[in-house]
This record gives C-alpha cells, sequence and structure tokens, in this order.
C-alpha cells in the first residue's frame, strides 16, 4: 500500500477551536502528517500558546463561529495567506448542563450557536472556497457520541451534536459533485478542558463502562482526523465514526 495516500503535503487546513483539547491536538498532527495548518480561537492567551506551538502567528484567527461576518473574513484571509482551502474541521464547542425545565433560551442558542450553526457557517464559507477553486475538499465534524445519548441535564449539547450528524450527512450528499467529502468524528469521553469539571465519581463511572477501561488522549484523535482529511478516504462520506475505546457498542461489560 502506498503511505503516500495519508500525507496531508501540500493541503492547507482550518481548525476551529484549535488552540486547546481535542482541536490543538488534530492541529498539531496533521501538521505533521504535512499540513499547512490555521487555527481560530477566542482565548487571547490560548490563541498566543497555539501560535507559538504553530511558530507563526498569523496562523491563528480569533474568531467567535456564531459571527458570520468573522466566519466570511477569516476564510478570506485563509485563502489569501494560503491560496486554497482544503481540509476544515468543526471542533468548536461549548457544553452546559443543567435541567431541562431550567434551560434558558440564551443557554440554548449558545450552545446550538456554537455547535451546530457555527459549524453551518464555516461550512458554507469554507465550501464555497473549495467550489470556486474546483478541486475538492474535506469536512471533518468533530459531533459527540452523545449525538447517540440522550444524557440527563444535557438537552442542548446531544441536540446540537445530532445536529452536526444530521448536517454531515445533508453536505456528504450536496457536496459530492464537487469532489468534497463530509464526515463526522464522535469522539467518547476525552481528558480536556470542556470535561475536566466531571465529578470523580461520574469518571470513575464511565471509565467503568468504556471497553478500554480509560478516558482518551486528545492525541488519539488524530489518526483518524489524518484519514479522514487524507486522500485514503476519498469515497468514505457521510459516515459518523465513534472514537471512544468501544463505548458506543458496550451494552454491558464481563466483570
Ligand atoms: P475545549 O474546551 O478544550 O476546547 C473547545 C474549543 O472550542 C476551544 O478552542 C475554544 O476556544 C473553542 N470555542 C468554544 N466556543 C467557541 C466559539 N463560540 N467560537 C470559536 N471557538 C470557540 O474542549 P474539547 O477540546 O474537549 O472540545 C473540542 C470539541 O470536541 C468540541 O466540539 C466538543 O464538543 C467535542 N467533544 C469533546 C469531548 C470530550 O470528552 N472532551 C467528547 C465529545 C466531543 P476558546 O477557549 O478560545 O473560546
Amino acid at each position: 500500500m502506498d503511505m503516500q495516500l495519508f500525507s496531508l503535503e501540500g493541503r492547507t487546513a482550518l481548525i476551529t477551536g484549535g488552540n486547546g483539547g481535542i482541536g490543538r491536538a488534530m492541529a498539531l498532527g496533521l501538521k505533521e502528517a504535512g499540513a499547512q495548518v490555521a487555527v481560530t480561537g477566542r482565548n487571547p492567551e490560548k490563541n498566543k500558546a497555539i501560535a507559538a506551538e504553530l511558530g507563526d502567528a498569523q496562523l491563528v484567527f480569533e474568531l467567535d463561529v456564531k459571527d458570520e461576518t468573522g466566519v466570511e473574513r477569516t476564510v478570506r484571509e485563509v485563502v489569501e495567506q494560503f491560496g486554497h482551502l482544503d481540509i476544515l474541521i468543526n471542533n468548536a464547542g461549548t457544553v452546559h448542563s443543567g435541567p431541562f425545565i431550567d434551560l434558558s433560551l440564551e443557554e440554548w442558542n449558545n450552545v446550538i450557536g456554537t455547535n451546530l450553526t457555527g459549524a453551518f457557517l464555516c461550512s458554507k464559507h469554507v465550501a464555497r472556497a473549495m467550489i470556486k477553486r474546483g478541486t475538492g475538499g474535506k469536512i471533518i465534524n468533530i459531533s459527540s457520541i452523545y449525538a447517540l445519548f440522550g444524557p440527563p441535564d444535557f438537552a442542548d449539547y446531544p441536540a446540537s451534536k445530532a445536529g452536526l450528524v444530521g448536517l454531515t450527512r445533508a453536505l456528504a450528499v450536496e457536496l459530492a459533485p464537487h469532489h468534497i467529502q463530509v464526515n463526522a468524528l464522535l469522539p467518547g469521553y476525552f481528558e480536556t478542558e470542556m470535561s475536566s469539571e466531571v465529578p470523580g465519581w461520574l469518571r470513575r463511572d464511565l471509565e467503568r463502562k468504556t471497553p478500554a477501561g480509560r478516558w482518551g488522549q486528545p492525541g488519539e484523535l488524530v489518526g483518524a482526523a489524518v484519514f479522514l482529511a487524507s486522500a485514503a478516504s476519498d469515497y468514505i462520506t457521510g459516515v459518523q465514526l465513534p472514537v471512544d475505546g468501544g463505548y458506543s457498542v458496550a451494552d454491558r461489560l464481563k466483570y
């Protein structure tokens, strides 16, 4: 087999929420696979840190993915800087927890706006640029195994992540004639800032229910991201790939 299939040499990538956690790991992983990588984030300190790791402050864009004007400007600037944009990873995400009957419209709008509308906006403007250039591309949506489950006190988050899988399928079909593949990764439980507030008892329970017996580290999503960003996946579109240590297929474990 030709390992060049997995090479990202000559490709350029934009990763939203790439200044920490899973996004940072994918940014560094895609760079190692040969891609030129730009990331977005909001927090100036985190943006500064990833700029140092990527070795160029011009590769980091301050962006709130809910802001269409900002998305349009960022995509334009990335295309101007790189000449083209081949890979988009819609990774920026947020979470909120609380009983459904107390969920405010503001909280709902923030989660849906970031996790789903943000991916819609970024995909739209990047797809336009990809179609204009005419050489295809890859869109990878970071959903969640919560697209498959209905955990209590998290109504807005699974709604956003299941919506993202629906968007993935619709875009896969609509953009296929333009040689753009659109797929979703569904991470299980990963150690990041987002999951750092999970209480100890729940963490132990989730570890126990994960066939792999542990949470994932952000770097463990890199292989799947590089695969879906590379020519190795050119005939794969519209799929949802769990990366979860087996969590989503475990009905019960052997004790
Ligand atoms: P982090 O909290 O570490 O990272 C979230 C990233 O999203 C940050 O870079 C943050 O940047 C950015 N972000 C948040 N809101 C916005 C916004 N409105 N506009 C632009 N950027 C924004 O979490 P993870 O690395 O864990 O999460 C990454 C993705 O993975 C998310 O989509 C999450 O839902 C998903 N996921 C995570 C799992 C886990 O167990 N950790 C499990 C399943 C899915 P800034 O801080 O600068 O705002």
